[in-house]
């Protein structure tokens, strides 16, 4: 073709990138050491190695040694030897290795990107302009954090030895957001990356003995689910990071239930692509081939929902067809092109597998007219319409370059289809509405929204999931939070309630009916069961009866705390105002409750009128605290800005514990309100009068019918059914170890955010035991980015 014919054609040349330096990378290491433990490169004590290979060939690119449990020891062993000193190291010091990490990888920027390409498969325009340079922004971002550290997280210092396991679609990025935020914490990590992808890994710990890394502050094991299983049963970590799919991150939520690891979970999706009428239909296409075709749509918030407005659902098929005609399918390698080969060829299997049983489901898959490659791992880009909602296509993440698309025909309707996922990583919203964008991204169930974009990413940005893709940010405040622990207010340790209730001494007028009711919907109502529990007095008389919970109960409360969608929506001012209401009205009855407290827990007068003073402080501060605990805006390097929103976690289950009984209630309850959240709670088992003394105090004081729920009776019983309800989105916990381990095990149903107290009470009258530590545990952050100019 001459150069007439080649202008006409529009046909681009071919333009690979060079691959010598990769190749001569690859050829002078030796992979059979390719674990990197106390700053040295180590064989698998077992001699094992995998194969890594080329998805656009499936030519062998590496032996790399598999770590065992062995290896996996002595990479603990050199973190938990490095941790003293690294975790005493000033932030300054800290905070000049992290920045000589990203100095050093940017002077090592183009082999990062070639290797990165070669082994993963994805466009090096991808890898060169996207994973690397956001990699490097990571480690730069985060030498500030370092020294930040005082100043903007008083009171808390790193967690220690932190176990790491990355997938395989974005290795390097992956291992940046992991590894940057702990060294700035002053953890010391062992990290593992993906078996199919180890190499951009070694690189970097090249680059970790030339930046001057401390030995043993950063290990990087290579292998499988092997080697990540003895990482995260691993009794010398403290804590678990871990991005994969939602399958795995259950095995591990499981796995470290009880364990008192700190985790964090970044899993999969299945992301909305939202597309209003009066979108720009062309950026709208733009953004999609972006958003499902960028790395082969392996990426875990991928917009491979497209949901359409049904005007222009004719015209934005048409274009997108268009424009899926010219993407271009070849080497990974050629600076041209747009889709490479997946990762594997399990890979490709399962993406076939899945588009053929979306097909069968009723699906119409379409594919451009294009010739792919004569070896390699590809698959086409493929556009599915006529997807129902419960199509495989529609539910299961494909994590390949296939789109699923559906219509809707108002604004109620594209939310409540973006909703009906049991994800929530992303979402993208079209229209040149901003006002009609901001009134959808707060809706949508899910942790980062782009109005008229996708796909963007920053350091100082948090990125994670909501439900089942997850929980934990990475990147940004929320980010480093995930690194950092604080000293605990912990009171005594909480021992399992005896199997039956001590019979009780009647009390005189025992011929009255003092059973208080279970509180639900706004309303005081008999236990289904109708049994109750009698409750005794300090001195071992009968105080009164309670209804005896079950799990009909909780379903019930927690189908009311759901309903209930005044408090969510209320304003904060509104929040804080009934807060006040509350405390006000527990002001007024302070004597009654004082005398209660003395009755039932045999505390003398002015204890008890101590924590009842405290409690009503606490309502008073939360009632202050719900109009001032607010998101941020972030300010990206791009021309965007990046609203960091609080949003309500959703309905929460609140157990408390027996000590402080009314304080312990009150200062778990309030923050949950502050922030918008519904709450269904379990009080203290053995003095729940102080929790049916409330419903008078809630009742008098404007709280929405269903805002607070109560449901009394045992601790470790309803706390179970609580664990396991997928309706309840956090769980807070003050019970003895074993319903705590269990509770945490139990929640991987829908992956509930649990906090618990691993067995021990709190001191709730301590000042650690108030304020932000709880009100960040009763939000979510939402990232909403809103780009700026034409
Ligand atoms: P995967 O869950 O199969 O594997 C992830 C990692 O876990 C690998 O290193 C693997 O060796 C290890 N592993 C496997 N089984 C394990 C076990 N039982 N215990 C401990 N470790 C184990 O996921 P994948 O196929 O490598 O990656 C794709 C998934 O990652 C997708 O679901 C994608 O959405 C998700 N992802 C999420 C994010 C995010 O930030 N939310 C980012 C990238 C990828």
């Amino acid at each position: 073709m001459n150069i007439l014919e080649r202008y006409h054609a529009m046909e681009y040349g071919p333009a690979p990138e060079a691959r010598t330096e990769a190749d001569a990378w690859l050829a002078g290491r030796d992979f059979g050491k390719a674990l990197f433990i106390d700053g040295g490169w180590k064989a698998a004590a077992s001699g094992k190695t995998f194969g890594t290979s080329e998805p656009s060939s499936g030519k062998l690119l590496a032996k790399i040694s598999d770590a065992g449990a062995a290896d996996i020891d002595a990479a603990v062993a050199a973190a938990t030897k490095a941790l003293p000193k690294w975790s005493a190291s000033s932030g300054y010091q800290r905070a000049k290795v992290l920045y000589a990490i990203g100095r050093s990888m940017q002077r090592h920027q183009r082999l990062f990107a070639v290797l990165e390409t070669i082994h993963n498969g994805k466009p090096i325009r991808e890898s060169r302009d996207i994973d690397v340079p956001l990699a490097i922004r990571h480690f730069i971002h985060h030498a500030g954090w370092a020294q930040a550290l005082d100043k903007d997280f008083p009171g808390h210092k790193g967690v220690g030895v932190v176990g790491q396991i990355i997938p395989w679609n974005f290795p390097l990025l992956m291992l940046a957001w992991k590894i940057a935020p702990a060294l700035a914490a002053g953890c010391t990590v062992v990290l593992k990356p993906a078996e199919f992808t180890p190499l951009t890994a070694i690189l970097f710990a090249e680059i970790c003995e030339r930046a001057g890394v401390p030995k043993g502050v950063v290990n990087i094991v290579q292998g499988g689910p092997e080697a990540g299983v003895a990482i995260v049963n691993h009794p010398g970590i403290q804590k678990i990071a871990f991005t994969g799919s939602s399958e795995v991150g259950k095995i591990i939520r499981k796995a470290t239930a009880g364990s008192g690891k700190k985790l964090s979970l970044e899993l999969g999706g299945k992301s909305a692509f939202i597309v209003f009428e009066d979108a720009d239909l062309d950026s709208a296409v733009e953004g999609l081939v972006d958003g499902i075709w960028f790395n082969q749509g392996q990426v875990c918030c991928a917009g491979s929902r497209l949901l359409v407005q049904e005007g222009i659902a004719d015209a934005l098929i048409a274009k997108v067809k268009v424009r899926m005609s010219r993407l271009r399918v070849g080497s990974p390698l050629d600076k041209n092109t747009d889709i490479g080969p997946l990762v594997d060829a399990t890979q490709l299997d399962r993406v076939k597998g899945l588009v053929a049983e979306g097909a069968r489901q009723g699906a119409v898959c379409w594919q451009p007219d294009a010739v792919l490659p004569s070896s390699g791992y590809y698959h086409l880009p493929t556009l599915a319409t006529g997807v129902s909602p419960a199509n495989i296509l529609a539910q299961e993440e494909v994590f390949g370059p296939v789109l699923a698309t559906m219509t809707f025909r108002n604004t109620e309707e594209a939310v409540e289809l973006a909703n009906n996922t049991r994800y929530g990583l992303a979402a993208s919203v079209w229209s040149e509405n901003i006002n009609l964008t901001l009134h959808v991204a707060p809706q949508l169930k899910a942790g980062v929204v782009w109005v008229n974009g996708t796909n963007m990413f920053d350091a100082a940005c948090g990125f994670g999931g909501y439900r089942e893709s997850g929980f934990g940010r990475e990147g940004g405040r929320e980010g480093m939070f995930e690194y950092l622990s604080a000293k605990l207010p912990l009171g005594p340790v909480i021992k399992p309630t005896a199997a039956s209730a001590q019979p009780v001494e009647q009390s005189d007028g025992g011929a009255i009916d003092r059973t208080a009711k279970l509180f639900i919907g706004g309303k005081q109502v008999r236990p289904d069961g109708n049994y109750s529990l009698a409750i005794a007095t300090a001195k071992g008389k009968l105080a009164g009866e309670v209804g005896l919970g079950s799990r009909k109960d909780i379903r019930d409360a927690v189908a009311a705390a759901r309903a209930c969608k005044a408090w969510p929506e209320a304003t904060a001012y509104n929040r804080s105002q009934v807060l006040y209401y509350l405390a006000e009205n527990l002001s007024g009855r302070a004597g009654e409750f004082t005398a209660r407290l003395t009755e039932l827990t045999g505390a003398n007068a002015k204890a008890a009128r101590e924590e009842v003073e405290q409690s009503i402080e606490r309502l008073f501060l939360y009632a202050g605290l719900a109009d001032k605990y607010e998101g941020r805006v972030h300010q990206p390097p791009a021309r965007a800005v990046t609203l960091a929103l609080h949003e309500p976690v959703g309905v929460l289950g609140i157990v408390a514990q027996d000590s402080a009984p009314l304080l312990g209630l009150i200062s778990l309850i309030a923050p949950a309100l502050a922030m918008g959240n519904t709450v269904v709670a379990v009080p203290s088992e053995k003095y729940p009068l102080l929790a049916t003394d409330l419903y008078q105090v809630i009742q008098y004081s404007d709280v929405p019918a269903g805002a607070i729920n109560i449901v009394t009776g045992p601790t470790a019983e309803l706390a179970g059914v609580l664990a396991k309800h997928d309706d309840v989105d956090g769980l807070w916990l003050f019970a003895d170890a074993d319903t705590c381990a269990k509770a945490e095990a139990d929640s991987v149903g829908n992956l509930k955010r649990v906090w618990t107290g691993n067995g021990r009470s709190f001191d709730w009258a301590s000042d650690e035991a108030a304020g932000d530590a709880l009100l960040r545990r009763a939000v979510e952050v939402k990232n909403v980015w809103v780009p700026y100019g034409d």
